[in-house]
């Protein structure tokens, strides 16, 4: 089939329907899949045919969907989960077990701080959290005869710092391990880090891919380009044979393009079953087949506002990696052309109590925790998530305290402007 575009992509990837059937993908809502023998299915047990059998494991709906995020970041395998830190848990917990080390950006979503840190760290994988503006030669250092990945964020949520991707993917490679990139800000249709050397995307599909609001989601997608064979000492759940399936040998089996993914699916998720629902999947596919009309407002309007912003004096600083004096300018025109994403960070005149003023005049953009969706929504951490902390630490947290971040949403533009404008009257 002719190669499609990532407009295309957006509507139609992921599901043909046959002579007859819904145009859209149906809701397969079902827990288990009857068949006619208990040969046939134990032939799916035994891997040796592919198909489905009870909706922890593999759902068509869920599946369907997948198929369309991994046609939009251009790999070889997904798989949706329940949430984004399954995703991230699953991306990391799929290769690497107790005594094993991983190297990650420090500039990532505090849950996935949290996540490492803390709760794998207690299972015995240890962390090195790395800035991810170093030198080759300091991400060089950092890896050891343990490190099993590296990690990053394509565009960090909420410090909006943009990965280097092929520095992180080069040096990962030179160590024999994968790259696993967190692509939630930009999505696809801004950033395709398989092009840029990373072997591993995940997904919060609860940020713009839904895009309203409505989801909780995750989604791993697999390139198909590690080599797991090459480093078979450090992978050999991968490599070796799974005495819970017979004995297969994941690499062997289902080859380069489908091992990473086919063990998460057969092993992971059977064991800790954190999938998505048919129901949110078909949530989630209603919001990627607008995608990439609400991606492109997302960022046009969060130009605007940005632009805004700069020439406000009651505004004392603007951070969005899509302004021309960004520092991150260089990296925003070589790995995301087209757009970044709808997210801003901004400082107001008058510190924590000038934030607090104009906040609460705000009409349009409203208050919430959650980031990218078609509503505009807008936070002040430090009177709201992060009010536990004094002005000091704040600022050794890298939020200080006049920070506020909005994602600016799809409305009218002029409408977001002008209610942040007479907002930043008040103070
Ligand atoms: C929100 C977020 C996550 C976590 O996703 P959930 O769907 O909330 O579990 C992970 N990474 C990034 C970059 C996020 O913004």
């Amino acid at each position: 089939m002719k190669k499609l575009r990532k407009e295309t992509l957006c509507v139609q990837a992921g599901y043909e329907p046959k002579n007859g059937e819904p145009r859209i993908v149906p809701i397969i809502q079902g827990s288990t899949f009857k068949y006619d023998s208990s040969e046939e299915m134990g032939k799916l047990f035994d891997m040796e045919k592919s198909g489905y059998f009870y909706s922890r494991i593999q759902n068509p709906t869920c599946d369907n969907v997948a198929a369309k995020i991994c046609a939009l970041e251009g790999g070889s395998a997904a798989i949706l989960t329940s949430s984004g830190q399954t995703a991230t848990f699953f991306s990391i917990f799929n290769i690497c077990g107790c005594g094993d080390h991983v190297i990650v950006s420090s500039m990532i979503y505090g849950g996935t701080y949290n996540l490492f840190h803390m709760t794998m760290g207690r299972m015995g994988v240890e962390f090195t959290f790395l800035d991810p503006d170093c030198s080759e030669e300091e991400l060089d250092a950092a890896f050891k005869p343990n490190t099993k990945a590296v990690f990053g964020e394509s565009v960090s949520n909420p410090a909006l710092v943009v990965l280097d991707i092929e520095k992180f993917a080069k040096a990962a490679h030179k160590h024999g391990v994968p790259l696993i990139v967190d692509n939630s800000f930009p999505t696809p249709l801004n950033c395709r880090p398989f092009e840029w050397g990373a072997d591993i995307v995940v997904h919060s599909t609860s940020k713009y891919m839904d895009g309203h609001d409505s989801t909780i989601g995750g989604c791993v997608i697999d390139s198909g380009n590690f080599n797991w064979d090459e480093h078979a000492d450090k992978y050999p759940s991968l490599t070796t044979p799974d005495p819970s399936y017979h004995g297969v040998i994941y690499t062997k089996h289902f080859g380069r393009e489908g091992a990473y993914i086919s063990k998460m699916t057969a092993q992971i998720m059977r064991d800790l079953g954190a999938v998505q629902s048919p129901m949110n999947a078909y949530i989630l596919n209603l919001g990627l087949e607008s995608l990439a009309v609400r991606i492109e407002r997302h960022c046009s309007n969060a130009m605007k506002v940005a632009s805004f912003m700069k020439d406000h004096d009651k505004i004392s600083w603007v951070n969005y990696p899509g302004l021309e004096d960004n520092k991150y300018s260089n990296l925003v025109k070589k790995y995301m052309p087209d757009g970044t994403c709808g997210v801003i960070s901004f400082g107001v005149k008058g510190g924590r109590k000038g934030a607090e003023e104009f906040m609460k005049h705000l009409n349009v953009s409203m208050i919430c925790t959650h980031a990218a969706d078609a509503h505009s929504i807008i936070l002040h951490p430090a009177s709201s998530t992060h009010r536990q902390l004094n002005d000091e630490e704040l600022v050794a947290s890298g939020v200080t305290p006049d920070l506020i971040r909005i994602c600016v949403g799809i409305e009218n533009v002029n409408d977001i402007i002008e209610d942040i404008d007479q907002a930043l009257s008040y103070i």
